[in-house]
């Protein structure tokens, strides 16, 4: 049986989330009315908490949280998941009309709006996402490591789209949660990692999840030591994760000639980078703006979570229950903080 409300964590803006009780809704056609196993929390909803977040949050007051898995609790006609199935979805789908989905470009649909209410009871998944982007997990799959498949489903798109090959030299530059993702997948394909990060916690935490080498940027010549990590041409590619302007400048100086820069990390809106244009183009380095992910990218990371190749031990450190989650984010808003589960 289904009750009739749930608790729920709404967001008003920034600072003030609450815990509510609210209506539990029905599942429309197509749609799914999911019993929420496992919510993950993120950087993101920690940037939205701070600061608002306009692509993040529609109308206010939103439902918040967006990486989730759990049991179909009901399906809406035309929904061929079964209740009990256990599964999880991903925060968007493309519309696979406009544009941009014609191109295959998905995670630039036009219709892209993303979906949230992770941290509740109970989540009401469209009808879009239903039938592009929910993945039963099967029995094994915990669901707070099922829930990882959102970041790193993003993890997964900046690395293929670098096309990195075994033994390759990557220099991953910040050490927070997202690097410690895109390390996981850069080691499962063999290449050599070194994080470029700040303060010696992040750093520490890099070497633990098996970088190869780590750079201070307070040391005094972090370009050179990244270079002599590729050979002393500089890396054959370099992944910006923190989206500051030095920090995109740090990984053009950073990457061979011929080298892949894959800029990941987003930067604030109004941003302008200077970069060496004469390296850029003598030395014929590419750059890649990397956003978000596609159901592709979605499944791979499922996939890979299966293969137990990704050692989430590291990613998600605890678990805190639903009414915690107002209080958690007031204490912990300032931190670069590593992930914890949310367990309603
Ligand atoms: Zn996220
Ligand atoms: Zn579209």
């Amino acid at each position: 049986m289904i009750p009739e409300t749930m608790k729920a964590v709404l967001y008003y803006g920034p600072k003030e989330i609450r815990l509510e009780n609210v209506p539990i809704p029905q599942p429309g056609p197509g749609e799914v009315l999911l019993k929420v196993g496992a919510a993950l929390t993120c950087g993101t909803d920690f940037k939205a908490y701070r600061q608002g977040h306009r692509v993040l949050l529609g109308d206010l007051p939103s439902p918040f949280g967006h990486e989730l898995a759990g049991v179909v609790a009901a399906a809406g006609d035309g929904v061929s998941l079964a209740a009990g199935t256990r599964v999880v979805a991903a925060n968007s789908a493309p519309c696979a009309g406009c544009f941009f989905c014609e191109r295959g470009q998905t995670q630039l649909c036009e219709r892209l709006k993303l979906h949230n209410g992770a941290y509740a009871e109970y989540n009401l998944v469209p009808a879009h996402i239903v039938s592009r982007n929910v993945y039963p997990i099967g029995d094994a799959l915990p669901f707070e490591v099922a829930a990882l498949a959102e970041p790193l489903a993003c993890a997964v798109h900046g690395v293929d789209v670098l096309q990195v090959q075994p033994e390759d030299s990557v220099a991953v530059i910040g050490a927070g949660i997202m690097s410690m993702l895109l390390i996981e997948v850069l080691k499962a394909r063999g290449a050599r990692v070194c994080v470029v990060g700040r303060g010696p916690d992040g750093l520490a935490r890099a070497r633990e999840a098996g970088a190869h080498q780590t750079v201070s940027v307070e040391s005094g010549d972090p370009v050179g030591q990244a270079r002599s990590f590729g050979g002393g041409r500089g890396c054959d590619h370099v992944i910006e994760a923190v989206g500051k302007a030095d920090t995109w400048q740090l990984a053009v100086e950073m990457v061979r000639p011929g080298g892949k820069v894959c800029l990941f990390g987003g930067c604030a809106q109004g941003t302008r980078v200077s970069l060496d244009a004469h390296r850029i183009h003598y030395s014929q380095i590419s750059l890649f703006g990397v956003f978000h992910h596609t159901p592709k990218y979605f499944a791979a990371a499922i996939e890979l979570l299966k293969s137990g190749k990704i050692d989430h031990s590291r990613l998600i450190t605890g678990s805190i229950p639903l009414d915690a989650v107002p209080g958690y984010f007031r204490r912990m808003h300032e931190r670069s903080n590593p992930k914890v589960a949310v367990l309603p």
